[in-house]
């Protein structure tokens, strides 16, 4: 019920109010100048991590994050604009940075994705977490990336069965440690032979959705790619 009455007064504030900067709130339509200027796209690079290369086309970084990951795709980096409007559209649940999000996102993938019908899969949140903030932010990202892209995302395919503490929390030591045994496969028919594209938020030092990944690829994925909104 409180939820309901927070969709409800948020649906209505969004009505009555003038148009705001997503990124900051000033009156601007979608975003004001200085955060347009702010929100640095990502160059094209590897194709495996999205790092820049070499003249030669030579990508230089390491790949180690993206063990059982086919190739990772941002559309940006965790700074500026785009951090911003991940913490907007997170903590407060503001759906025009959302969809700004979104729309980089599904580009992304259409250019750089794989081909074919691909199954989308958000990195599931658990319940308790989901109750205190209201909604699924990977879920929403999934399904508005879905819609512009004419995809499905299978839910329920992929669960939390333990709670995490969040990855950046001070008291999480080895973040692999704090995410083992956290996530189950539960319907693996769902997946298999199937190319997967797991998307979250943010991608920081990959442990998350290199445990998903793995976890699809055991369940008979034909490939897992991860698609994030900003990766740090
Ligand atoms: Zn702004
Ligand atoms: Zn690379």
């Amino acid at each position: 019920m409180r939820r309901l009455w927070r969709q409800l007064t948020r649906t209505l504030l969004d009505a009555v109010m003038p148009p705001a900067c997503a990124a900051c709130g000033e009156p601007a339509v979608t975003l004001c100048d200085p955060c347009r200027r702010n929100l640095a796209l990502r160059p094209a690079g590897c194709l495996r991590c999205g790092e820049p290369t070499t003249p030669a086309g030579v990508c230089t970084a390491s790949h180690a994050a993206l063990t059982h990951v086919r190739q990772l795709m941002a559309p940006f980096r965790f700074v500026g604009t785009a951090g911003r409007l991940v913490r907007r559209f997170k903590l407060d649940g503001n759906a025009a940075a959302g969809q700004l999000l979104a729309r980089a996102m599904a580009d992304c993938c259409r250019h750089q994705g794989p081909d074919g019908r691909a199954l989308l899969v958000a990195v599931p949140l658990h319940r308790a977490r989901r109750r205190r903030r209201g909604f699924d932010q990977a879920l929403w990202l999934a399904r508005a990336v879905a819609t512009r892209l004419g995809l499905r995302v299978a839910s329920g395919v992929l669960v939390r069965c333990r709670a995490t503490r969040p990855q950046g929390d001070a008291l999480v030591l080895s973040r692999a440690e704090n995410v083992r045994g956290a996530f189950v496969v539960r319907l693996p028919e769902a997946v298999a032979g199937r190319v997967v594209v797991l998307l979250d938020d943010v991608f920081t030092t990959g442990a998350t959705a290199r445990t998903c990944a793995k976890l699809l690829r055991q369940a008979g994925a034909r490939e897992v790619v991860v698609l994030v909104a900003c990766r740090s």
